[in-house]
């Protein structure tokens, strides 16, 4: 099968496969000092690639501000190696598990094995940590690793492709390029694990053409994240998150604020911050050189469809933030926009919006708050600013996201110790801390019997010893039995 646009070293993606699986199997998992070597490999080359990989995206999206991709991206990049390299060793030790007493003296635990070969899926948004973080996490988990990157990042792409050809050996680490089709295919392909990042819509079929071959997949989906702002609390700190959040990368990450729920006396005065924490951030406004282009026309026209249909439907749509000299304005690249007031009917309040877009609700009790986002696929954040009050905690209780930041957006992302991955249809699976490593290792349980142990006196024929071996074990647990539910303590 030749699934490969670009066939790496003439060959294609599945024989490349073929190839990491027979070294894996001829080589064994890679100790930890080997594990980490690859790390500072990875580490060396990112830094080494850094300028270029900053010009390919800029050029990918049209324009994204240097600082930007320093931030959202290498910052990320350089944690998680870091991070993974630090806690490897422990992360790697075997665990010492509980025996019960009939097995006794055996001994039990679990060792975290490599999976093997791991494919990884990426989405243009942040093309580069989402490849280059998952790599790093298959691995520190001992696994060789194969990356499709998105079609609408090309030159990024490229780079990628190079930065990794020159640091690993085609048979550890390979880059297959390619559109749907080639994403299709790879989807097909027999992984030892499939780690994919995109679209809910996408990823259904990822997993369908994964579970032909009983591929274990991490679904990194999309959806929509909301932002509620507690009564009283439109403020400059949590306007400066908000605007943060929604307008990095022009409003393409998967974990930005989609929509905000703002009490209802407070909703001008929410407009008002906004604009004012727009103008601030943005001081030459979307002509600037920090803010970020939509990545292409086609998402570009999309945006704009979606505000124009909740505008038809009468929703008020507030540019907001310092206006563009039109004549600078580059293309495709959308102004910061406030939609109040949009019903559910329109599109905007239905779809991930994914840009500089932000509908604002209004609520007045929390319950409608509540209600409203169970009512709804679960999103992949929910964001919530106000004190660490009961009504902080019955919001986080009663509602279930992948995440939720309190009091600011997008940072539980950062948090290198916290697991990341949405639930329901914003996805399956985590990546990110100790749940990354063991999503790409096999949780391998041992047991080792002790030279003298019950299983192995109680074989047929049975005598009056298994008798005797039996009525003290399960005597031993009767008094367990004798609590019946409502009688405990
Ligand atoms: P996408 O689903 O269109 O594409 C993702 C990858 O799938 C690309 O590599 C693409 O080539 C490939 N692909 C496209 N069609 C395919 C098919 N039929 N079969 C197999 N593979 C196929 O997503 P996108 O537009 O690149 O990215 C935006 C989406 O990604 C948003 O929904 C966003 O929320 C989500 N996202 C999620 C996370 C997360 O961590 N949860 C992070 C970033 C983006």
């Amino acid at each position: 099968m030749n699934i490969s646009a670009e066939p790496i070293h003439g060959l294609d993606a599945a024989d490349l496969l073929g190839r990491q699986r027979n070294a894996y199997l001829r080589n064994g998992a890679p100790d930890l000092a080997q594990r980490k070597a690859s790390l500072a490999r990875l580490r060396a080359a990112v830094l080494a690639y850094r300028s270029e990989v900053k010009e390919a995206i800029s050029a990918d999206f049209g324009h994204r501000s240097h600082h930007e991709t320093d931030i959202m991206e290498f910052v990320g990049v350089i944690q998680s190696i870091d991070y993974l390299s630090r806690n490897l060793r422990r992360f790697m030790k075997r665990e010492r598990r509980h025996v019960g007493a009939f097995y006794r003296a055996g001994r039990a635990w679990v060792e975290y094995q490599p999976k093997g070969v791991i494919g990884v899926m990426a989405p243009w948004n942040y093309p580069f940590s989402l490849l280059i973080i998952p790599l790093a996490t298959a691995l520190a988990a001992g696994n060789r690793a194969m990356l499709k990157p998105s079609e609408l990042t090309p030159r990024t792409s490229e780079v990628i492709r190079r930065m990794l050809a020159d640091t690993f050996p085609a048979d550890e680490v390979a880059v297959v390029c390619g559109g749907p089709e080639v994403g299709a295919a790879f989807s097909g392909l027999p992984f030892d694990h499939l780690l994919f990042t995109g679209s809910t819509q996408v990823g259904r079929k990822v997993m369908k053409a994964a579970s032909e071959n009983l591929v274990p997949v991490t679904l990194e989906l999309g959806g929509k994240s909301p932002v509620v702002v507690a009564r009283g609390h439109v403020n400059e700190r949590s306007l400066g998150s908000i605007v943060f959040g929604k307008l990095a990368n022009g409003g393409q990450t998967c974990v930005a604020p989609d929509y905000a729920f703002v009490h209802e006396d407070d909703v001008e005065l929410f407009i008002k911050q906004f604009d004012t924490m727009v103008a601030r951030t943005y001081p030459h406004g979307p002509t600037g050189r920090d803010y970020t282009s939509i990545v292409s026309e086609r998402h570009y026209q999309r945006l704009v469809g979606l505000v124009d249909d909740a505008r038809s439907r009468g929703a008020r749509v507030v540019e907001v933030g310092v206006k563009p000299e039109s004549a600078r304005v580059r293309p495709h690249t959308l102004a910061p926009t406030l939609v109040v007031g949009a019903g559910d009917d329109s599109a905007i309040m239905q779809e991930e919006i994914f840009g500089p877009v932000l509908p604002v609700r209004t609520y007045r009790t929390l319950d409608e708050v509540v209600d409203y986002v169970n009512a709804r696929p679960r999103p992949l954040a929910l964001y919530y600013f106000g004190n660490e009050d009961n009504e902080c905690a019955t919001l986080l209780a009663r509602t279930t996201s992948g995440n939720t930041g309190i009091n600011n957006t997008l940072l539980h992302v950062a948090q290198d110790d916290l697991p990341f991955g949405g639930v329901g249809s914003s996805g399956m699976g985590a990546y990110h801390g100790i749940e990354g490593f063991r999503a790409m290792s096999h949780a391998k349980g041992v047991f080792v019997q002790g030279r003298w142990n019950l299983p192995s006196l109680l074989r047929a024929p049975f005598g009056k010893f298994a008798d005797f071996a039996l009525g003290f074990t399960l005597g031993a647990s009767r008094k367990t039995e004798r609590i019946r539910p409502g009688m405990a303590e």
